[in-house]
Formats: C-alpha cells, structure tokens, sequence
C-alpha cells in the first residue's frame, strides 16, 4: 500500500482524475468502484496506516494512533454524549464492532418516498448490499464463537420471551480475541484496510496516509482541486500547505468531518442545511458483577441482539470492553474503581441503543472544527430509563450480584427491588452517561438547496464536479449499525457516476 508513514513513499501527485478524501465505509468503497471503472483515483486520508501487524491491545498505544482526539470527543448540552471517530487508513471500520446490518425496510420505504426515486426501495437496493457483504464475508456469528455473556443473555432472553436476532458480522476466521474496538489484531475483521483499500490499490488507486484535507478550492460551480497537509505521523505536526487539482472529489470523511471540511471551504455559505441535522443514535451501557467467572473478552463481541423493542427503537447487546477502555468508561474513581476492575474475569457489559427522535447540530470554530450540540427529549429520556430498567432485570435474571448503572445519583442496583424504585426515580437528562459511535446525517439528500446539502447522485447542491459519499448524507436516523448502509449507497453513488460519465463519453 502506498503510505508515507515511514517517509519512504513517493509524494502524491499534483492531479489526479478523481480525487477521495477519506479511506473509511465511504471512501474506501468509492475509490475501489472508481478505480476498477478505470478512473485515475487518489484517496488522501488524514490519519496514519497502521497494518494488522502494527495493532495492538494496548489502549495507550491504540486510541492516539486510531481515534481522532484518542476517542475523547463529547457533545455540548443534556445529556453531553462522548462520541469517537475513527482517523487512520480504513477509518471508523478498523475500530468499529463488525455488525452488519441492512437498513430496515421501512426506512428506506420512507426514503425513496420522500427522495422521490425507487432505486432507494429495498428490492432496488439489494443488489448493491449484495455487493458489500460479499466483499466484507458477511456472515451469522456461529454459536461456538459465543461469549459467556451473551449465552447468558441469551437464556435470560429467552426466559422472558424476548425476540432475538442473531448478529451477522463482517467477519473471516474470526479467533474471538474481543478486541475490535483497538483494531482487530488477526486481521479477521474485514474492514476496508483489508478489503476495499487492497482492491482499490489493486486497480491503480494510490493511497496517502496522514494527508489531511484543510479545504477544496472552488472556481464558481466547480471545484478545481483540494488544498492539504502532510503531517507528521508521530508529532501530527503541519508540513506545508500543498494542492491536488482533481477533476471531481468525492468528500468521505464521515459525519462530524464532512461538514467540517464544506465549512471550511466557505460552501456552508450557500448550503444552510450543513451540519442541521445530526444523528448520534446514542448508547448506554449497564455493567454487572456475577458471583462466578465470565471472562466475557473471550469471545466475539456480539453473537445476536434482543429486538423485543424495535418498535419503541431500542436494541439490547453484549458490547464487553478491553480493561482500559471499560475502565474510562466507567464513572467511578480511586479505592471504588480499583474494587471494581479487581473483578474483571466477573463483568459483564450489556449496552442499549436508542434511535434519535430528534437531532442535534453542529456549528464550527473559526479554524473549522465542528462543535456538536444535541439534546435529549423527554421522550428518549424515558426510552433509556426503560432501556437500562430492562438491561438490569435481564442482568438479575441471569444470575448478577449488583448491576452498575449509567445513572449519576443512582449508580448501583443491588437487589431487583432496587430496579422499582429507578422506575419511580425522577431521572435527568444530565444524569445519564451516553455514548456515539454512529454519527449521521449532517450533509443530507434531498432534492433542493433549500432543505438539503447532496442531491440523490450524492452531488452537492450548485456544484458540478464535488460529491459527498459517507454517514452524513443520510436523509434522517436508520435504528441500526450503518456502515452496511453507508457503503451500499456509497457503491450506488460511485455506479451512477461511472454510469453519468459513460453516457456523457458516448454523446460527445
Ligand atoms: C468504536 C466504534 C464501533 C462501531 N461499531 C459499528 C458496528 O458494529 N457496525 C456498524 O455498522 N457501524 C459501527 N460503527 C460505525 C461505523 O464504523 C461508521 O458509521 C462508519 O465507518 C462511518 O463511515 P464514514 O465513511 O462516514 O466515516 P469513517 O469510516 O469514519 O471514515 C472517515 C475517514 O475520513 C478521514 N478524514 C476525515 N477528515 C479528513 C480530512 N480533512 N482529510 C483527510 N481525511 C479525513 C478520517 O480520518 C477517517 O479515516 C462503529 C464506530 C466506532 C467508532
């Protein structure tokens, strides 16, 4: 792969046919499709290329090189949720879980409704999701790679007739080491890293490790090119200011970044709607301490989910953490959180997510850096008091001694009668510790400048040659994982193009 981690890459090049900025679900997907249609294609991406060999559980050595900000990002306003990014070659998809996961029917029914075009109804899309899972070896998590504490969750499940969905994931030869949150150190996890990258290398594409993008040049409603760094991959220091003249960019640096780099290319002032409409689909996490070992790192991360409440859109999963990252997790200091950790072999971690009823917004610094603020309803409050009620009943069931709660002011739950007295509690939303790790919508299609950012082709409002292809151009929240989703849209768009400019070359 071509990288300038150790400095001995060539430089990238001073044009390009197609330039992408950004290697995770969107980018790495647009660059192979384009690349294999014959395009000329450079990805540039901020962070550092760290191959498989290079991961380790180490979660001080990890977070800097795979996190933006180390993963220590949080919203503004009740309740501030923490939310990460991922920022290395493969983006978000090297750290994240591996649940795959179609949108749901109805949701792209509503899309392809409100977008006006059929190619959004689940038939149409099919064959593109198709496409990704096969690339990624979608799979059903087999039962023997089961975590004790899903078993465990499972049976409590069950016991209550909860409905369950078996997790696919995009997994090959997975060993169950349960560290795919620090990148995954088998290499089973198929992200793009190992996937897309190697194929979009494959057909020609060149790939830039530690470019970061400051802007994309415009010249009235063409975008000529896009100006950027190279940093310094161990001090993240700015080298000079250099230029990539591209005859179209594809812009796929996720939810928070995307936004981030219009703003600062001055397109926001035309395009009210950058950055209107956040998503986070935030999460919660109970965790519990059982009399017995359970040793859950040994195992995948999720074998299946309880969808019992779908239709309230909650979903309950097992999401155990490496020791230093459960540890920041949790809200406990000193004597209170040696005691804790001191019982790992004995935790357990159950999350619940919940789909936002309403979003959030960013605004930016002067330097262009986005400042997310978002806030809880009432009604969502209540959905993760329901959810965290249910997660420590499931907990007790399952045979726990004490469930530690989300919840500042009400932390413990030692007996089941405790969980009668939560319901009666007065909760805050300022009470509850919350997380992101799906960000969304924050560029969305739609048909006009006036309430949306790209058009359905994925191609920014009043600019010719500038597209947008990853979690921001969601029309609204979708209740499940997204990057099955992003990177079928992301397929579909790179289509239309190739499709668009083929039709453009026979008419001339
Ligand atoms: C811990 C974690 C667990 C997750 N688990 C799951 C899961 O199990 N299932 C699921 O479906 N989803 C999961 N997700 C979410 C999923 O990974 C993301 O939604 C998806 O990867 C987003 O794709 P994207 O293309 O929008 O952005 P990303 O994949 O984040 O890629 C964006 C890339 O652009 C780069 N970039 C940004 N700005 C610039 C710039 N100015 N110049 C150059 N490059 C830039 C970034 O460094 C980054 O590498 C998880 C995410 C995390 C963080």
């Amino acid at each position: 792969m071509t990288h300038n981690l150790r400095g001995s890459s060539p430089d990238p090049p001073e044009r390009c046919q197609i330039c992408v900025i950004g290697s995770g679900a969107g980018g790495a997907v647009v660059a192979a499709e384009l690349a294999e249609a014959g395009f000329d294609v450079v990805v540039l991406e901020e962070g550092g290329y760290y191959p498989t060999s290079e991961l380790s559980h180490d979660p001080l050595r990890m977070l800097p090189r795979l996190y933006r900000n180390a993963g220590g990002d949080s919203t503004l306003g009740r309740a501030p949720v923490m939310y990460t990014e991922g920022r290395c070659v493969g983006g978000s998809t090297v750290i994240n879980a591996g649940v795959c996961y179609r949108t749901p029917s109805d949701v792209l029914h509503r899309w392809a409704m409100g977008l006006g075009s059929d190619e959004f109804l689940p038939e149409n899309l099919a064959p593109l999701f198709e496409r990704v899972e096969k690339e990624l070896h979608v799979s059903r998590v087999p039962e023997s790679l089961y975590s004790k504490d899903s078993k465990l969750m499972l049976e409590a499940a069950r016991a209550k007739n909860y409905h369950t969905v078996p997790v696919m994931r995009n997994i090959h030869a997975c060993q169950g080491t349960n560290m795919c949150i620090l990148g995954c150190p088998t290499g089973a996890k198929q992200s793009t890293l190992v996937t897309y990258l190697p194929r979009a290398e494959r057909a020609g594409a060149q790939i830039f490790a530690n470019c970061r993008v400051q802007k994309i040049e415009l010249d009235g409603a063409k975008a000529t090119g896009v100006e950027y760094h190279v940093l310094d991959p161990l001090t993240g220091k700015r080298g000079p200011t250099r230029f990539l003249r591209a005859d179209w960019i594809f812009v796929a640096g996720g939810g928070m970044q995307s936004p981030s780099i219009l703003f600062r290319s001055g397109i926001t002032r035309k395009l009210k709607w950058v950055g209107k409409t956040l998503f986070l689909h935030p999460n919660t996490k109970c965790v519990a301490i059982f009399p017995d070992e359970v040793n859950a790192w040994q195992g995948s991360i999720q074998g299946f989910q309880v969808d019992e409440f779908a239709d309230q859109g909650l979903t309950f999963g097992t999401t155990f953490l490496p020791p230093g990252i459960l540890a920041l997790a949790l809200p406990f200091y000193g004597r209170e959180m040696d005691r804790i950790m001191e019982q790992y072999h004995h935790l357990s971690v159950w999350g619940v997510l919940v789909e936002d009823s309403h979003p959030g917004r960013l605004r930016f610094t002067p330097k262009g850096l986005p400042i997310a603020s978002y806030k809880l309803t009432r009604a969502d409050v209540q959905r993760f008091k329901f959810g965290i009620l249910k997660l420590a009943e499931l907990f007790f069931d399952a045979g726990a001694r004490k469930v530690l709660l989300p919840i500042r002011g009400f932390e413990y739950a030692e007996h089941p009668d405790d969980l009668r007295m939560l319901e009666r509690y007065p909760l805050k939303p300022g009470q509850l510790s919350l997380f992101s790790v799906h960000l969304m919508g924050t560029c969305r299609m739609g048909h006009s400048s006036r309430t949306s950012v790209v058009d359905v082709n994925h191609r920014v409002h009043g600019l010719r040659n500038l597209f947008i292809a990853d979690a921001s151009v969601f029309p609204g929240p979708i209740r499940v994982n997204p990057m099955v989703t992003i990177m079928a849209m992301a397929t579909r768009a790179a289509q239309n193009f190739v499709e668009k400019q083929r039709n453009f070359l026979q008419a001339a």
